[in-house]
C-alpha cells in the first residue's frame, strides 16, 4: 500500500505553496489507493508551537485534505511530533558517532560563512571539513568552551536518483554538499536526519514536496542507506512565483491561508491550485476528493509556476 504525507513545518500560517505541496502530496497518495501520514516538523521548539501545528490541521481540514493518521489524530506510528521523537534521532547519532561517521565539531556559524569555501546550490557553504580531523585532545579541550554540533563524515561519492516527476539528479556528496549536521550545538536534531529517520518508521513510500528540496535529497537518501533503511520514491513539485516569477515565501502576507479564509470557499482555492497544477484547464471550483480520479503526475508541470495577477 502506497503511503504519502504531510510534513509541514509549524512555524506559521501554510501558504499558497504549503497548499498546493499538500493538495498534491494528497493526491498522489490517494490516486495510487494510498494512505496519508500527517507529521509536525517541529523540530525547533522556539520556532514552532503547537498552537502553529493545530491551526496547519483546521487549514488542511477546511481544504478537504484528510489524513488517516498522525498529527492529533494518533495512530499507530506515533508520535507524530518531531519533538516527542528525539529518542530515535539521538540513537541514530551514537549509532553512527559509534561507528566512526560522525564528529563533533565546534565551528560557529560566523566562522562557517566567513571561509571562502564553495557553496552549495542552495546557497549554503560546502562544509571545508575543519573538525574532521580534530584528535580527542583537540575536541576535549574545545569542549570545555562551547558545545558541539554533529556531523555526519561524508565520502567522494555521487547519489544519484530518478526523481518520479523531476528525472535522474546526482549530487557528489564530498564536493556539492560537504559534511553535514545531525545535530545543532544547541541539541536539536537536523531535519536532514529527522525526516529519513521518521518516514521510514512510518512506512512512507512516496515524499512529495518543493523542489527547494531537491537539493537535500541525495544527502538523505546517503543516510537511508548507511542506516539500511528502504528510500521511499521522490517527487519534487515546481515552485509557485507570484506574476513576476518571485517565489513565494511565508512573509508574502497576501497569500496566506488567513486570508485566503476569509476571501473564498475551499472549492474555489482547490480549484485555483488544480489550475495551476495543470489539472484542469480553468480555475474553476473543485473539491479535492473530485480531483482524485483524473490525477497524474504528467499532467503537472516541471518548471516554476507562474501565479497569474488576480488569481488569488
Ligand atoms: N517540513 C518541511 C517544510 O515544511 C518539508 C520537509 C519534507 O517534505 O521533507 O518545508
Amino acid at each position: 500500500m502506497e503511503v504519502g504525507r504531510f510534513a509541514p513545518s509549524p512555524s506559521g500560517r501554510m501558504h499558497l505553496g504549503n497548499l498546493f505541496c499538500s493538495l498534491l502530496a494528497w493526491l498522489s497518495a490517494r490516486s495510487a489507493g494510498g494512505r496519508v501520514v500527517l507529521r509536525i516538523e517541529d523540530l525547533d521548539p522556539l520556532r514552532c508551537p503547537r498552537a502553529f501545528a493545530d491551526e496547519i490541521e483546521r487549514d488542511l481540514g477546511w481544504l478537504g485534505l484528510f489524513w488517516d493518521e498522525g498529527g492529533s489524530l494518533g495512530g499507530p506510528r506515533g508520535p507524530y511530533y518531531q519533538q516527542e521523537r528525539t529518542a530515535l534521532y539521538a540513537k541514530a547519532c551514537g549509532l553512527l558517532a559509534g561507528r566512526g561517521l560522525a564528529y563533533p565539531c565546534f565551528c560557529s556559524r560566523a566562522q562557517l560563512h566567513a571561509a571562502s569555501a564553495p557553496h552549495r546550490e542552495d546557497g549554503a557553504p560546502v562544509y571545508p571539513g575543519t573538525c574532521r580531523a580534530l584528535t580527542e585532545a583537540g575536541r576535549a579541550e574545545r569542549a570545555k568552551t562551547r558545545p558541539p554540533a554533529l556531523r555526519l563524515m561524508v565520502p567522494n561519492e555521487t547519489v544519484a536518483f530518478t526523481d518520479g516527476h523531476l528525472g535522474r539528479y546526482a549530487e557528489n556528496l564530498a564536493s556539492d554538499c560537504g559534511d553535514f549536521i545531525l545535530r545543532r550545538s544547541d541539541g536539536v536534531h537536523a531535519y536532514q536526519l529527522a525526516v529519513v529517520l521518521d518516514d521510514a518508521a512510518m512506512g512512507v513510500t512516496q515524499v512529495v514536496r518543493g523542489a527547494d528540496l531537491l537539493s537535500s535529497t541525495p544527502r538523505q537518501i546517503y543516510l537511508y542507506r548507511l542506516l539500511g533503511l528502504p528510500v521511499p520514491r521522490f517527487y519534487h513539485l515546481p515552485l509557485l512565483t507570484d506574476a513576476e516569477g518571485r517565489r513565494l515565501s511565508k512573509r508574502d502576507g497576501d497569500v496566506s491561508l488567513e486570508r485566503l479564509r476569509q476571501k473564498y470557499t475551499p472549492e474555489e482555492v482547490v480549484g485555483r491550485l488544480a489550475f495551476l497544477a495543470g489539472l484542469q484547464p480553468a480555475p474553476a471550483p473543485r473539491t479535492a476528493q473530485s480531483l482524485v480520479e483524473g490525477f497524474a503526475w504528467e499532467k503537472v508541470p516541471r518548471e516554476d509556476v507562474r501565479i497569474p495577477k488576480g488569481l488569488f
